[in-house]
């Protein structure tokens, strides 16, 4: 399933896009049907195709609506990957952004890359890349004017199924566009808001891709910043910090001001980036709170 628009869903069968609704059976369950899901299908006398089942489904995006402790709605299914793509310059290199993005696939167990974008304006972008490398993430370096990693994107992005995400302005929808003109992200509309100033979710969208596999788009949940995650979610989603936790003095050492860190010994000695520990400090402390993050009110 490709998108849903009201009760209408639109799906691809043996290359073909249709729109189908729900069989009543279904509608009336608890059960949604995802973007990306895989359906079964049918079609009716009257030219009509309804949607008759769901498939098992082998990965689901979660989000967790904040300040609601239990609020968890489903994005997408059957992602195989989350790529986040950040920009070297123009916006500036935002890693607390991008630590954000990845502690969300994380939380989701998606494997991540990450593209930096926008290298033909800064010198030394591997620089920006390292702490990733190091943490074990695979990074690409792409620019679309240079034509500069595209290739190796392509091949990221072939045969799997995809969420392209990242802050706005960074060239999602041109590196997309580089690689299958036509393929559009829907830029510039970040999210509508409701007069009570709420977000009202704009949903997932999934589009085939030429080099085959799906890319998926989660236009209204661009803020993924304000995607709640949890502590152990948090703790999980900065992996480099592993092989030294078990090396701090105290076994619930949060790695903030407890003596004898081992996490913060090794940020001294520069073996983890210091970026990642602050973009982790910062994320412990709202799944702490909850209650106003550092980034309210922000970019807005
Ligand atoms: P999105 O919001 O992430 O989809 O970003 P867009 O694709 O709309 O790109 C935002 C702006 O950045 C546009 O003006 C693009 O032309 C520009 N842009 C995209 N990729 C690159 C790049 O690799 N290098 C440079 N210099 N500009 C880029
Ligand atoms: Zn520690």
């Amino acid at each position: 399933m490709l998108a849903k628009t009201g009760g209408r869903y639109r799906v691809l069968s043996s290359g073909v896009t249709l729109e189908a609704t729900l069989r009543g059976r279904l509608k009336r369950g608890q059960e949604q049907v995802l973007v990306g899901d895989r359906v079964t299908l049918r079609s009716h006398t009257d030219a009509a195709v309804t949607i008759e089942a769901v498939e098992e489904r082998k990965s689901v995006l979660r989000r967790r609506t904040p300040g609601r402790r239990h609020g968890v709605r489903l994005v997408a299914a059957n992602l195989d990957q989350v790529a986040v793509v950040g920009a070297a310059r123009q916006p500036d290199w935002a890693p607390q952004l991008m630590d954000r993005f990845i502690a969300v696939a994380a939380a989701n167990d998606l494997p991540v890359a990450v593209v930096i974008n926008k290298c033909d304006l800064l010198e030394d972008p591997a620089a920006l890349g390292r702490a990733y490398e190091r943490a074990g993430y695979e990074v690409l370096y792409t620019s679309v004017p240079a034509g500069a990693g595209l290739g190796e994107l392509r091949d990221l992005l072939a045969g799997r199924s995809s969420l392209f995400t990242g802050p706005t302005g960074v060239g999602k929808s041109s590196l997309l566009n580089a690689l299958q003109p036509g393929l559009r992200l829907r830029t510039g509309v970040v999210s509508r808001r409701s007069h009570s100033g709420r977000h009202t979710t704009v949903a997932a969208e999934m589009y085939p891709f030429a080099h085959g596999g799906f890319v998926v788009d989660t236009p209204g949940l661009r803020d993924i910043g304000l995607w709640g995650l949890e502590r152990a979610e948090v703790e999980a989603a900065f992996r480099e910090f592993r092989a030294y936790v078990g090396y701090c003095k105290f076994d619930d050492c949060r790695h903030l001001h407890e003596p004898g860190c081992a996490v913060r010994a090794a940020t001294e000695r520069g073996e983890i980036v210091a970026s990642r520990l602050d973009s982790y400090r910062r994320m412990l402390q709202e799944a702490h709170t909850a209650a106003r993050p550092w980034y309210a009110g922000r970019d807005r």
